[in-house]
């Protein structure tokens, strides 16, 4: 775990380099699988590279690749340059990210880029892409290190869904049914919510949940000071990051439980 996170992050700081006007990453910076079959499409900043995927589905990944690029460059402001790779299978996928398996998952980052998972990503709506895309590349430039999980989603679908232009009660549709039941979260979602198998439902609260504290937090105390808790809880904990703004956890839970019966009911 710790290798892989810290090849991301190396990865990372190579995407984000310095450059103002973020053009077409080089693909020999980051890890470039499948040499000559390697099929890329270079977008405004973005770089797509296919194996065995349609050249149409390319060319509309890298002008969705370079929109979500703007959308987190805009909300971290600093220049994005995604990359985005697009396996034949979720097999190759899974064997791309190191992991036994991808089912049900659309898109996953690793090490310092996106990867498409075909069969999940061809079943989404365009917004549901552009979603998903957003949600990743987040993931990708802003980083992990040592962040409650409910931070580290949430920031990622605060970010997705800032200008998705969904109503709140559809974006988190499984959550507001909860709370207009009466059942109201008790406490920020944790990694046993997120790792539920079996239970789409629940693990589509989990992110809803996450999703509202950081947007709450972004509505609250604005969304310069979301990215700066997101900074100072990477450096040191989100303890010592919730702090400096005056907030505990606690505090922060009731304030989020508020918000989303004001959001829901
Ligand atoms: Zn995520």
């Amino acid at each position: 775990m710790s290798v892989r996170v810290s090849r991301r992050a190396v990865l990372a700081a190579l995407l984000l380099a310095g450059a103002a006007t973020a053009s077409a990453p080089d693909l020999a910076e980051v890890p470039a699988p499948w040499g000559d079959e390697a099929v890329v499409v270079r977008g405004r900043s973005s770089s797509v590279a296919g194996h065995h995927a349609p050249a149409e589905l390319l060319r509309d990944l890298a002008r969705r690749a370079d929109a979500a690029g703007r959308r987190v460059a805009g909300v971290l402001g600093r220049p994005v340059r995604p990359v985005v790779l697009v396996p034949g299978s979720a097999a190759e996928a899974a064997g791309l990210a190191g992991v036994a398996s991808v089912d049900g998952l659309a898109a996953v980052a690793d090490d310092g880029r996106v990867i498409v998972v075909p069969e999940f990503f061809a079943r989404l709506t365009a917004t549901g892409r552009d979603v998903v895309l957003t949600h990743e590349l987040t993931h990708v430039a802003a980083g992990t290190g040592g962040l409650p999980i409910w931070l580290y989603e949430g920031f990622a679908d605060y970010v997705a869904y800032r200008d998705a232009g969904l109503p709140v009660r559809v974006a988190a549709a499984e959550l507001a049914a909860e709370v207009r039941a009466g059942r109201m979260p008790r406490h920020l979602p944790g990694p046993a919510d997120f790792a539920l198998q079996g239970d789409g439902a629940r693990l589509a609260r989990a992110y809803q949940e996450a999703w509202l504290a950081c947007r709450f937090l972004a509505g609250n105390r604005g969304e310069r000071t979301l990215v700066r808790l997101y900074r100072e809880a990477q450096a040191g904990g989100v303890d010592g990051a919730l702090a400096s703004l005056g907030l505990s956890t606690g505090m922060l839970t009731e304030r989020w439980r508020a918000y989303m019966r004001d959001q829901l009911a």
